[in-house]
């Protein structure tokens, strides 16, 4: 528990401000340091190109050990420039210190890269033995886990070709989208006269009070981007249609293949995980009828998914802190201490100011420095559940780093954002204990709720469109704006059902995604994590402390393992099609809890 006295603040956690010292004494140090590092990984160059052929177990042990110590250095001095930059973005000093530091990263990059190629390009049988030798044990899962990709490779010229042409192949694809997305601007009024306004700019109206104002801002979003809609299709269509010619070229049978093994997920456990979802549409649909009834509507029109219902008080600092402490603290005292640290140690930056970049973020900086967390706190409720968040990924970067090298501190996407929701759903309960406004509590029901939607149902949405368009496109048929719209209408009535009205412009909804476009089929990660956090929730509420115990050492296990191992010693058997269900059961009991008000 933290003991020391709440430092009293003014409104929105005036004074709230890190103290990066400690990680860099400023800089000129950190170009020195980066500097230094740079040359300490072309030496490393020097001293092990062409030597992993016939490295010993001693040898890859004592190499890795100095991978670590760089990997080390280049996190720390690359968050260090980083972490400045985002709390001053305007500042010269600091865009050109972030400026070199990204230099240097690529160039230390491009030092390194030999060293996993070589690794990928060892007999199977040699590496698998070397991986196995007690003296590189702690890395023996990233060692394994870096060749995943190997049996996919083809030869070092081809590769190297692909390579070559990747800017105009694909990357120029990606740019045209995010300028077409990024540059989109419509004049709306939103009541002080007609302003431009961009794509989340006139998405973040759906939030609004004002039911007009929701329907107008949504029907001008699909008004701006139909002009464009050919464009974003073909866009697509080339892409989706490159993926589809290189999984032929590499040996993949299915077009998710490469993100399972990215993710270190099968494909039966996502199918399973998916099909699980898509049975459960039918509660989304509930609660959006019991929603209507609540605003006093027929039925729900699309505009109105996530109009508020009621508002929460509002909230300080000092209290959000206590909140935390409490809530974490019930958990277990270890993880309220290693979130008092951040407050103790001035690892947080909650102060909003001119200059700071927008959103909410924890940087893990390296395994041998301590977490760092920024937010803009505004004394809102919402908040203390981002609060909660962040420092949920703090306690797992803390308890990682302490057990991990640093080259196995960092668990996969599919595990990622877990103990960052697990965080904020301790907060949650705390809260619904104690909290005594009614609006407050109603506020903070509907958004859980409604954020478990956005993530579980909503994100599986996105990747059924997904695997309908690749089906499509390797059949043969170009993927048309037309052809796009209608998988995305007939997979978003699957789960909307008659529950919510869609828009006849909702038809170019899919066309402005980004993750489409960057990494096919990435958003079920989300539906992953999201559902895994409220199954370990539920355990947790049955079985208590031993629970808190498992669950801390899993959060210290970081990516040594692969995700299905990771889990198992939780009590979730990935393989194990029921091992959905504790999650369904839980968002069941949150949208009773809603509809109760
Ligand atoms: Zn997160």
């Amino acid at each position: 528990m933290t003991t020391d006295t709440l430092a009293p603040t003014g409104p929105n956690a005036a004074g709230v401000r890190w103290d990066l010292a400690p990680l860099v004494d400023g800089a000129q140090e950190a170009r020195r340091r980066m500097q230094a590092a740079l040359e300490r990984s072309r030496a490393f160059e020097s001293a092990y190109r062409g030597a992993l052929a016939t490295i010993t177990a001693d040898g890859l042990a004592e190499a890795l050990a100095e991978l670590a110590v760089l990997d080390n250095e280049l996190s720390r001095v690359s968050s260090y420039a980083h972490l400045r930059e985002s709390v001053d973005v305007t500042d010269e000093e600091n865009r050109d210190l972030s400026a070199f530091i990204d230099r240097s990263l690529v160039e230390a990059g491009n030092a390194l890269r030999f060293f996993e190629l070589e690794w990928m390009a060892l007999d199977e049988v040699r590496a698998v033995e070397l991986a196995d030798s007690p003296q590189v044990a702690a890395d023996r899962h990233h060692l394994i886990g870096m060749r995943r990709f190997a049996p996919y490779m083809l030869s070092e010229p081809e590769e190297r070709m692909l390579a070559e042409r990747e800017p105009a192949a694909t990357s120029a694809w990606q740019t045209l989208f995010s300028r077409i997305t990024s540059t989109l601007e419509v004049a709306f009024d939103a009541g002080d006269g007609p302003e431009p306004h961009t794509i989340d700019r006139l998405l973040a109206h759906v939030r609004d009070p004002g039911r007009d104002l929701r329907r107008r801002a949504l029907e001008a979003l699909y008004e701006g981007l139909d002009p464009h809609a050919d464009t974003l299709s073909h866009v697509y269509d080339t892409l989706v249609a490159d993926r589809l010619a290189m999984d032929r070229l590499r040996g993949h049978e299915d077009p998710m293949d490469r993100t399972h093994l990215r993710n270190e997920l099968d494909r039966a456990v996502v199918d399973t995980m998916m099909d699980a979802v898509e049975a459960n549409y039918g509660l989304a649909q509930r609660w959006f009828r019991a929603k209507a009834g609540i605003l006093g509507l027929d039925r729900l029109e699309l505009w109105d998914q996530y109009a508020p219902i009621g508002a929460g008080r509002g909230v300080d600092f000092p209290e959000a802190r206590r909140l935390i402490d409490t809530s974490f603290g019930r958990f277990s005292p270890r993880i309220a201490e290693i979130a008092g640290g951040f407050f103790t140690e001035r690892r947080v930056d909650a102060e909003p100011r001119t200059g700071k970049r927008g959103g909410a973020f924890c940087a893990s900086v390296a395994q041998d420095a301590s977490p760092y967390v920024l937010m803009n706190f505004t004394d809102r409720m919402d908040d203390v559940m981002t609060l909660a968040h962040e420092l949920g990924h703090g306690m797992h970067f803390t308890l990682a780093a302490s057990r991990q090298t640093a080259l196995s501190v960092h668990t996969g996407l599919a595990l990622a954002e877990v103990p960052s929701t697990f965080a904020e759903l301790l907060t949650f309960d705390h809260l619904m204990g104690t909290e005594t406004d009614p609006a407050t509590r109603r506020a903070l029901i509907c958004e859980r709720v409604e954020g478990s939607f956005a993530t579980v149902f909503r994100q599986t949405v996105l990747a059924r469109y997904e695997q309908r368009a690749y089906g499509i496109r390797a059949e043969g048929q170009t993927l048309t704006a037309d052809r796009l719209s209608e998988i995305w209408l007939d997979r978003n009535r699957a789960y909307y059902g008659d529950s919510v009205g869609l828009p006849e412009g909702y038809r170019l909804g899919w066309s402005y995604i980004p993750h489409f476009i960057s990494t096919r089929f990435y958003t079920y990660a989300y539906v992953f994590a999201h559902l895994v956090t409220l199954a370990l929730y539920s355990r947790y509420r049955a079985e208590g402390a031993p629970f808190a115990e498992r669950y801390m050492a899993f959060l210290a296990a970081g990516g040594s393992a692969a995700p299905a191992d990771l889990l198992r010693p939780l009590g979730v058997d990935l393989d194990d099609p029921a091992c959905w269900e504790p999650g369904f059961a839980e968002m069941t009991r949150m949208v009773e809890a809603a509809e109760a008000g």
